[in-house]
């Protein structure tokens, strides 16, 4: 057995990383700063958007964006509930219905035709998910949702393409920089579009409404004396988180390289235990950014939940993306859902588990899982 745990995520933080922290910490200008502004200018750049706004998380992203397109009372927005329950709550927060869809058994990916039968009247805006990495079929999405807005849960999706462009060139989208997505800032979010109308509230909402910042202030010459146009949010990033995320930015090509080549390894190894099933890949054209990879235990001797704690009395970690948002007790009480109103997705969130996978594993790492794994099953 392992000597020492294996986790099932670390972010890779290396000196240069801690250098560029402590040097945005030794300039005295420690909150939305120059780093804040380049960080925005490479995930743009990236993703071939026009404009990116830095925020203090995806689940803040989302919460301003639904203010912004004045999304409330008596109006439904349509997303999976196979994801992180944060963009379900925002939709509640701000008053509006969450509608959750099936997503594909095999994939975890969004079904299209799931979204076309919810769409109503009432529906508002449309959110698709990039699981795990890979991309949802945008262009059937686009095909179903005709002029209702798609905003895209890039969370996942950092080095994601689809047909060749980056996730966030087809419609306004949202990273994360949460501590385990494939590059960190600790907590940290970014919104990217071409809209510069939508760029330019998002702006406003990240910083009491006020349109601009201290740091506009001073260094873009706008005056302090600049009023409310409407109440606003505080949800900007700090220059030390931005610097993280922008240093880390640097090397995210290799980052998600590794994750590849770890992936590919678990498949390799994987593929002769049947009780261990990874995700299927979708059938377009696309790229995987690897954030997570996720295996269903369909073992008849073992569930899901007596396996993680198997592994991790062999000192392997793992985790778990994710319960379904539909059946937990809040929006199971709320909508009066009862197992079997989402089969895949209900199936998929009883087996799922995410094994470990971030860059600093060895190979040697991926030994150790799969021998725990054949153990637990043995
Ligand atoms: C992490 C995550 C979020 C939320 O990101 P935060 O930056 O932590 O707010 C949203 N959606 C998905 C699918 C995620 O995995």
């Amino acid at each position: 057995m392992r000597r020492d745990f294996l986790p099932f995520t670390r972010p890779s933080i290396d000196e240069s990383d801690i250098a560029a922290v402590g040097d945005v910490m030794r300039s005295g200008w420690i909150t939305n700063g120059p780093a804040n502004s380049e960080f925005e200018k490479s995930v743009a750049d990236l993703t071939g958007c026009r404009f990116a706004v830095a925020l203090s998380s995806a689940t803040a992203a989302m919460h301003i964006l639904l203010k912004v397109l004045g999304i409330g009372p008596g109006d439904e927005v349509i997303t999976p509930s196979m994801t992180w329950v944060s963009i379900a709550n925002m939709i509640e927060l701000v008053g509006a219905k969450p509608v959750f869809v099936e997503v594909d058994r095999d994939t975890l990916l969004v079904r299209p035709d799931a979204i076309r039968a919810a769409i109503t009247e009432k529906t508002k805006l449309i959110v698709p998910v990039h699981f795990a990495g890979a991309p949802a079929d945008l262009d059937s999405i686009r095909a179903v949702a005709g002029n209702i807005p798609v905003v895209e849960d890039a969370a996942h999706a950092l080095g994601t393409f689809y047909k060749g462009e980056h996730i966030g060139r087809r419609n306004a989208s949202i990273f994360s920089f949460h501590a385990i997505k494939n590059i960190t800032c600790g907590e940290g979010g970014m919104f990217v579009t071409d809209d510069a109308d939508l760029a330019d509230r998002v702006r406003r909402w990240k910083f009491h409404g006020i349109g601009m910042d201290a740091f506009d202030r001073q260094n873009r010459g706008r005056s302090p004396q600049a009023e409310v146009i409407s109440p606003g949010f505080k949800y900007n990033l700090t220059d030390m988180q931005a610097a993280l995320g922008l240093n880390q930015f640097r090397r995210w090509k290799k980052i998600n390289a590794r994750r590849r080549e770890l992936a590919m390894l678990y498949r390799e190894k994987l593929r002769d235990i049947p009780e261990i099933s990874p995700l299927g890949d979708p059938d377009y054209d696309f790229v995987h950014a690897w954030h997570l990879f996720v295996v269903r235990v369909t073992s008849p001797k073992i569930g899901r939940d007596a396996f993680m704690n198997e592994l991790k009395a062999r000192n392997i970690g793992t985790g778990l993306h994710f319960r379904c948002a539909h059946l937990q007790k809040f929006y199971r009480e709320k909508y009066a859902f009862a197992p079997g109103v989402l089969p895949d997705t209900e199936y998929n969130s009883d087996h799922i588990c995410s094994l470990p996978l971030f860059p600093g594993m060895t190979d040697g790492d991926v030994d150790d899982v799969v021998a725990a794994i054949r153990e637990v099953l043995a």
